[in-house]
């Protein structure tokens, strides 16, 4: 078994952006050399999450709308009053879409499905430069 750590850096634009990592993972796949295993990546940030998703306008138009609804950018927030740096409802989200998402890898492929795409979210309320950490287990 061995192991492979990279981390991928990401410029987004923040205020629920959906940035598509699967090109960048499969090439880390490949870079690895392993073929069985599997993928843990991990956002290393409080305002930001991984998840999967339909990459498409129409789905992506209905997240932004359903993190609005989940944890709204206008309400009061006790983070705000502590920090001043008024992304109280970015924390919320990411920390309820969570920080990682692990992969299955067989025969040198992630094991995503058709329309399923590894997803990095930014919650945060200005453009951010992201790392997010791949570690490849395998063999
Ligand atoms: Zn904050």
């Amino acid at each position: 078994m061995s192991t492979f750590y990279r981390e991928l850096s990401i410029q987004t634009q923040g205020g629920g952006d959906v940035i598509d990592l699967s090109d960048a993972l499969m090439q880390l796949v490949k870079e690895s050399g392993i073929r069985n295993g599997q993928a843990l990546c991990f956002v290393r940030h409080s305002t930001a999450a991984l998840t999967t998703l339909e990459h498409e306008p129409g789905l992506l138009a209905d997240m932004k709308a359903v993190f609005e609804r989940l944890a709204p950018a206008g309400a009061e927030y006790e983070h705000h009053k502590r920090w001043g740096d008024h992304n109280g409802h970015s924390h919320v989200l990411a920390a309820i879409f969570g920080p990682s998402v692990g992969i299955p890898i067989v025969d040198g492929r992630l094991m995503i499905g058709t329309w399923q795409r590894p997803v990095l979210l930014d919650f945060d309320v200005a453009p951010r430069q992201r790392s997010v950490s791949v570690q490849i287990v395998g063999e």
